[in-house]
């Protein structure tokens, strides 16, 4: 059997006013999702109860 392994994109480290925002998990709908990390200008949140990891857009252009 062979082993299906996810690929993982690096996320890069958000400011902390970022890290501070929760999201609502489009899964499971709990509001508790919190920032693991951004790709581009897109903040990752990760769901504490089903693990999903979805990402919303940043109203701010200073992570640039
Ligand atoms: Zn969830």
């Amino acid at each position: 059997m062979r082993k299906y392994k996810p690929v993982e994109l690096p996320l890069k480290g958000v400011p902390r006013q970022f890290q501070q925002q929760h999201a609502t998990c489009p899964n499971c709908q709990d509001r508790h999702a919190g920032v693991i990390g951004r790709l581009g200008l897109r903040l990752v949140f990760r769901c504490e109860q089903c693990r999903v990891r979805f990402h919303r857009p940043t109203v701010s252009v200073q992570l640039l």
